[in-house]
């Protein structure tokens, strides 16, 4: 489900929208004071798809926002988003490790030492 939470250059409200067309967005207005001027701050759909849904919106080009850097669920994604481009299978270690990462990074850490 395409959600994004916005903040207005106005007010400075914050709020969330439902966006199923990203045209939808020019008609977007705060609840607040109605304006228009709109800056979009994190997509909340990072936090309501399946790790496969993720991997195939994942565009290495676009920018990312420090939001997509803080979930740890992204660690990994880029490097997941590679081998499927060259069809390459990372396996089931890397999966455990990724899982490991992102659960507990101490762990990992600890056994390198
Ligand atoms: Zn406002």
């Amino acid at each position: 489900m395409p959600i994004y939470e916005y903040e207005c250059r106005a007010c400075k409200a914050v709020f969330q929208a439902l966006i199923l067309n990203i045209d939808e967005e020019g008609d977007l207005a705060c609840p607040k004071c109605n304006g228009r001027k709109l800056k979009r701050l994190i997509s909340l759909a990072f936090y309501h798809t399946s790790e496969s849904d993720r991997l195939a919106s994942y565009d290495p080009r676009a920018q990312k926002e420090d939001s997509f850097y803080r979930d740890s669920r992204n660690i990994g994604l880029h490097a997941k988003w590679r081998a499927k481009q060259m069809g390459v299978d990372l396996g089931k270690s890397f999966e455990e490790k990724l899982d490991r990462i992102r659960t507990d990074p101490s762990s990992v850490i600890k056994d390198s030492e």
